[in-house]
């Protein structure tokens, strides 16, 4: 796949950045233009207009396959366009409106992306993730690749200043993970097979691993996904494209994974040939366009649970709990840290499997 992500720089880096220096009320940011490429634009730093509304000084913000999808051509996600792409951000507040009262000027901050509306029908259920009126910063209002980023309060999470930025930085897909693992029963030990070995889940095997899985093995196509797996620690790495899973899965496990991840999206059929008898299928990727044929018999004469999961229920406090108490690094995912005027550079690496997670930092000071 190629990548057609183009800025349209009305000046060189140099002069935004002069340009910016001397006018410490604007900062340069790419927008979003409606065919999945950017625009480098210089606006004026947003202020707080609503009494809940926090500004906060971004740091750095992971690029997400969410983003990778937004910037596909043609793309392969909606995104509103004119708006700012990027949600795993990490930064500090530094405004606010009258009505915030949980955070302060100074405090650290991640985003959770999701804004539910607390109103509809699933909402009142308390199934915040279904809720069928939301906003998503990033995708359909301003994100976070940029110097400053205007959030509602209840978006904004507080995380701990001793949190290294990178681990911070990779927050909300971590709440994915957590959200997803959290609705599967785990017992200490259970042998963990997760298919697809990028970002996402590598995330699972590095959750499953602090939670006390027995052996985690990562199944992908990719020679580099593969690798990076083993160098992360993990017990084995099957090549897709070379062996026979099911047989590989088995001779690691004995019966089976107790818990298969499929990360991807299309490997329902795949995933349940992993699991062992009475074994549970987590899913997790989303393909909306795939929908490969799969066995019911093997569910049903097998005992198999299968739970469909979307970016979690309520895991906020949880991931922002085990990165405060250090239980895991997910910046050992991030092999690249480019600044804003890269983005599309740090896009393509991903795309094209250099980079398993790129960061973007921000460079106004
Ligand atoms: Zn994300
Ligand atoms: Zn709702």
């Amino acid at each position: 796949m190629s990548c057609d992500t183009q800025y349209v720089i009305p000046n060189t880096r140099y002069g935004l950045r002069t340009h910016a220096q001397s006018n410490p009320n604007h900062h340069a940011r790419p927008r979003l233009l409606g065919d999945g490429k950017l625009e480098m634009q210089l606006r004026p730093v947003p202020r707080p207009t609503q009494p809940d509304d926090v500004l906060v000084q971004i740091e750095a913000c992971g690029i997400c396959g969410t983003d990778l999808n937004i910037l596909a051509t043609p793309p392969a996600h909606k995104a509103t366009p004119g708006i700012i792409i990027g949600h795993e951000g990490v930064g500090i507040v530094v405004d606010r409106g009258p009505a915030v009262k949980n955070l302060a000027i100074g405090d650290r901050v991640v985003i959770a992306n999701r804004l539910t509306c607390g109103k509809c029908d699933y909402c009142r259920r308390g199934l915040d993730n279904q809720c069928t009126d939301y906003q998503t910063i990033g995708t359909t209002i301003d994100g976070a690749f940029a110097p400053y980023l205007m959030a509602p309060a209840r978006a904004l999470w507080q995380i701990d200043p001793s949190v290294p930025r990178d681990d911070a930085a990779l927050f909300e897909p971590l709440a994915c993970a957590v959200g997803s693992v959290k609705r599967a029963p785990f017992q200490p030990g259970d042998n963990v097979a997760i298919i697809g070995a990028g970002p996402m889940g590598l995330l699972f095997a590095q959750l499953y691993r602090t939670l006390g899985a027995g052996k985690i093995i990562l199944i992908d196509v990719a020679p580099y996904r593969l690798e990076f797996a083993l160098e992360m620690g993990m017990d084995a790495a099957i090549d897709a494209s070379a062996v026979d899973v099911a047989a590989e899965v088995k001779r690691l496990t004995g019966l089976g994974a107790d818990i298969v991840v499929d990360a991807v999206g299309n490997q329902f059929n795949q995933a349940i040939k992993l699991a062992r008898r009475g074994g549970q299928v987590i899913l997790f990727g989303i393909r909306p366009h795939d929908n490969p044929p799969v066995n019911q018999y093997t569910i049903t004469r097998y005992d198999l649970t299968v739970h469909g999961t979307f970016v979690g229920l309520h895991p906020f406090a949880q991931t922002i709990q085990l990165l405060e108490a250090r239980r895991l690094q997910p910046s050992a995912l991030v092999t690249h840290r480019l600044p804003l005027t890269e983005l599309a550079k740090g896009v393509e690496l991903m795309r094209t499997q250099q980079a398993m997670k790129v960061l973007i930092e921000m460079d106004i000071r």
